[in-house]
């Protein structure tokens, strides 16, 4: 984002505008965070804003200040699609491409509204009027706060957007531990701790609120990790059955994937897991070092992400995922034994 693009945003938000702002499908923290948090930033510079989430979003999300106002497009779509076609200006946050919104794909295609991206993942799409892209972030909660930086308004971050800022920090950085957290994100959550975010009862919301069912899906996730040492890889499956037999809720599947990488010695950890509503095999991807899961994802899974943490989809029944993956390893040996 250049020093033209800040004074042209800067001109853009001095009047009132309709706002829409737009996460990926399947929201997480740093979607969830980021939107709101922006949301709560525009508010208070008098615009019309709304977020609208592609559908559902995990409940341990549902406290984050201003959550009750979202609008989800896959239950509330004529609401939403009112909204978007008389949008000025569309935010999208923590997404490359329109098709990660699923089904809003083609009305945020086609509208004509201004579009404003601020994203950390790779290869950009080129469909905005300004983005703002930098994969070196650790989240988008943390462009955020850059951006309202760049527009020389820090001054009005408020409890409000400091705890929405610092969920997507926390989540997207595992707890401010993955690479991508450098002294400048420290910084920054010191500055919203500093502006109300209440940083023990955040931690408290978002990792202390396991249902007892979650707890057992998460021990039979763990009773299904299988480990292929000669590839330092690890990996867990959980069939629809397994899901159902613990009551799935949405989110409760969030940070498994993360158990296979802590093993000592393993560089490359997947989760598979059925999704039979959908027809898919979901797919997430962790690695340690520089070893690059997005490009696996790219390459055989239809997907896409971070260096460190990728995801994507499978058509193949569960088991065949799982032999494709295993059959794919030996030709990242090389760059698998290097870490
Ligand atoms: P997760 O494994 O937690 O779903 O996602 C890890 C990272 O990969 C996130 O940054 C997420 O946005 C990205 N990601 C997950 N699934 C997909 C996918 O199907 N396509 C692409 N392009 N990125 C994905
Ligand atoms: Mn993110």
């Amino acid at each position: 984002m250049t020093k033209q693009d800040i004074t042209d945003i800067k001109h853009l938000l001095a009047t009132k505008k309709k706002i829409v702002i737009v996460p990926h499908k399947n929201p997480d923290g740093d979607a969830i965070g980021s939107t709101l948090g922006l949301y709560h930033y525009l508010l208070k510079g008098g615009h019309d804003a709304q977020v609208i989430t592609p559908n559902d979003y995990p409940n341990f999300l549902k406290w984050v200040p201003g959550e009750n106002t979202i609008l989800k497009h896959d239950t509330q779509t004529n609401e939403c699609n009112a909204l978007i076609e008389k949008a000025d200006i569309i935010f999208t946050l923590d997404f490359n491409a329109f098709h990660r919104t699923g089904n809003m794909e083609t009305v945020l295609s086609e509208s004509n509204a201004l579009k404003i991206m601020i994203d950390h993942h790779q290869a950009p799409d080129d469909y905005a009027t300004y983005t703002f892209s930098d994969v070196s972030m650790s989240s988008t909660c943390e462009m955020i706060y850059h951006f309202i930086d760049m527009l020389g308004d820090t001054s009005s971050i408020d409890t409000n957007i400091a705890t929405c800022l610092y969920v997507g920090i926390m989540t997207d950085t595992g707890s401010f531990r993955f690479r991508s957290t450098t002294s400048k994100t420290h910084e920054i959550v010191a500055q919203l701790i500093e502006k109300g975010a209440d940083n023990t009862s955040i931690h408290a919301h978002v990792y202390d609120s396991n249902s007892f069912n979650r707890l057992q899906l998460l021990g039979c996730a763990l009773n299904n990790l299988r480990i292929i040492p000669e590839s330092k890889t690890a990996y867990i499956s959980l069939s629809q059955k397994e899901l159902q037999k613990y009551d799935y809720k949405k989110g409760d599947t969030e940070g498994v994937v993360n158990y296979g990488l802590s093993l000592e010695g393993i560089v490359l950890a997947a989760i598979f897991i059925e999704d039979k509503q959908e027809g898919i095999i979901k797919i997430s991807l962790r690695s340690k070092g520089d070893f690059s899961v997005n490009e696996i994802s790219r390459a055989h899974f239809n997907g896409g992400g971070h260096t460190n943490a990728a995801g994507g989809r499978s058509l193949l029944p569960l088991q065949a995922t799982i032999e494709k993956f295993i059959s794919i390893l030996p030709s990242y040996s090389k760059a698998l034994n290097n870490e």
